[in-house]
């Protein structure tokens, strides 16, 4: 039994009676679907034509959305159906980030993941899904694909058939009969600023929620989105509606001339900020057990307890920010007790678990004088706390749907920046705390030595060539795009070489002011890393 969809686009009429069935069918609220039309227009006048794109879940043989759920509230079925149990789901958002096909949201009121779930209460009773039902030209066909007799198997083996993004190698098994190029590829046909219903312009849920200045950014309006992502001057002037556009300029390309709204910024500022916490977390206890392993210095005790009494109180905030972002928190716990450990959120969380018991062990130690205890910790408190810096890499990895974060760079990247944050606070630190006084020469050194190292990988990430179009686009969105001034101005510029530059100076307030700036720019670069991905389309 393997369950799959075929869309035959030579019968379809852009109808919309499946997104209306589905609606119906599961109670899907207002502003979100299960299921969705899109219409392309394409050619040039007279040759015009109007193309229709049906989207759903495409029930992925190999779904990034169930490896990535931590609880597995996501799970693919014995019969092909990746469903889902809104009974588990702790609103990580994470399988809004792993799906390349834009196929889950947050539903508003339950404050929990959903998509189509190819109706799977109608399938065991043996009765087709809803879409497939209301079709009036039998343009959605569905079925087992393993037995030769039903009419999928027979038109899988007889038509050619598209998939979306196959690259992904998500194995999909939503299939399109003559699917354009320009309907699968969702940058092929840019939105367009005014058409149907383009007034819905508002996320809702989640996607309201998360939203700040930059909401336009975020609608229906996505012409604007692609505008400013490649254009930041554009903002200085409104778009032109399309009917003050040249004819010719209007039909020389692909058009989306309907769509819905986008879900918005999934992962908003409780991702950077925690991604930031966390490389203090484990930057203040790197660097001076690091350094005393490597033989660089002997920190003084200070130092040591400082840095690992920074290091609970931010894996604290951590932690706090963590169970913030959730849309579900009082769940939080089912990441430990119901553990999906394919996910790297749930490895993350028991590495950071297992590091605040280590360092909370280290502490006992220093409380009750024992130094045997503490130099066993010693080497473990080390491996745990790179754990800590880096695992957040490969659950960006798991999201398969942002390109951009497939980066090989992204994990000396959180490394390196975990460097950057212990150095910069500790020599803050010593400043209250006179007995870290004469450490200040390591610290600077440190800090100096990780910024180099935090420049030569963001250059590394930015260069090298990017594997997609997507990652291609977020890295402009970033060096010349929407981020451009607050890149090169507060991370480049303020983050690295000006605090690469104060600290040659050799005056004390220069460098503390270096430290400060540090970590300011450390905060803006996490913050554009986690967001100008997002604005790229997936559907
Ligand atoms: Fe559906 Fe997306 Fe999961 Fe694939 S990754 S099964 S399209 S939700």
């Amino acid at each position: 039994m393997n369950y799959g969809f075929i869309i035959d686009n030579r019968k379809c009429i852009g109808c919309h009676a499946c997104t209306v069935a589905c609606k119906a069918e599961h109670n899907v609220p207002l502003g979100v679907n299960r299921t969705w039309v899109k219409y392309i227009e394409k050619g040039t006048y007279p040759h015009t034509r109007r193309l229709f794109a049906v989207h759903r879940c495409n029930h992925c043989a190999d779904a990034p959305c169930v490896e990535i759920c931590p609880v597995t509230a996501l799970y693919s079925r014995p019969d092909g159906i990746v469903d889902f149990n809104n009974d588990r789901c702790i609103g990580c958002k994470a399988c809004t980030q792993a799906c390349p096909y834009d196929a889950l949201y947050i539903d508003p009121e339950t404050h929990t993941a959903a998509k189509c779930n190819y109706c799977s209460h109608r399938v065991e009773v043996g009765i087709e899904p809803a879409c497939v039902i209301v079709c009036p030209v039998h343009a959605i066909i569905s079925g087992d694909m393993d037995a030769p007799d039903t009419e999928i198997a027979q038109l899988l083996a007889r038509e050619q058939v598209q998939v979306r993004k196959p690259e992904k190698n998500t194995r999909p098994k939503l299939f399109y009969i003559e699917g354009d190029e320009v309907t699968l590829t969702p940058t092929l046909a840019p939105q367009n600023s005014d058409y149907m219903w383009s007034s819905q312009s508002q996320p809702v849920g989640h996607g309201r929620k998360s939203l700040n200045g930059q909401m336009e950014l975020h609608t229906g309006d996505g012409s604007l989105l692609h505008t400013l992502l490649e254009k930041p001057e554009s903002l200085l002037s409104a778009p032109q509606p399309a009917r003050h556009r040249p004819l010719a300029t209007l039909l020389e390309s692909a058009r989306r001339v309907y769509d819905t709204p986008s879900e918005g910024v999934m992962w908003g500022w409780e991702v950077p900020a925690y991604i930031w916490t966390k490389a203090v977390a484990a930057g203040t206890v790197l660097v001076p057990f690091v350094a005393k392993s490597f033989g660089l210095s002997a920190p003084t005790p200070t130092t040591f307890s400082t840095g690992v009494l920074l290091g609970l109180l931010f894996l604290g905030l951590t932690g706090a920010l963590l169970v913030r972002d959730l849309d579900r928190p009082e769940r939080f716990l089912s990441v430990l007790l119901r553990p999906q450990w394919r996910s790297w959120l749930v490895r993350g969380a028991y590495t950071i678990t297992s590091y605040g018991a280590f360092l909370g062990l280290w502490l006992i130690g220093e409380i009750g004088g024992l130094r045997s205890l503490q130099s066993l910790l010693h080497w473990p408190l080390i491996v745990l706390a790179s754990f800590t810096a880096i695992y957040t890499a490969f659950l960006f990895a798991q999201a398969k749907g942002r390109d951009f974060w497939q980066s090989p760079g992204l994990v000396l990247h959180m490394l390196g920046h975990a460097f950057v944050a212990g150095s910069a606070l500790l020599f803050l630190l010593s400043f209250p705390l006179p007995a870290m006084a004469g450490d200040r020469l390591l610290l600077a050194r440190v800090l100096f030595g990780s910024l180099i190292f935090s420049l030569a990988v963001l250059a590394f990430e930015l260069t090298t060539p990017h594997a997609t179009t997507d990652a291609h686009s977020a890295a402009r969105a970033i060096t010349r795009g929407l981020f451009a001034p607050l890149f090169w101005g507060g991370v480049v510029g303020a983050g690295l070489i000006l605090p690469l530059l104060l600290l040659v100076s050799g005056s004390l307030f220069l460098i503390t002011l270096a430290a400060l700036l540090s970590l300011a720019g450390m905060f803006v670069n996490e913050h554009i890393w986690v967001r100008a991905p997002q604005l790229i389309p997936l559907s």
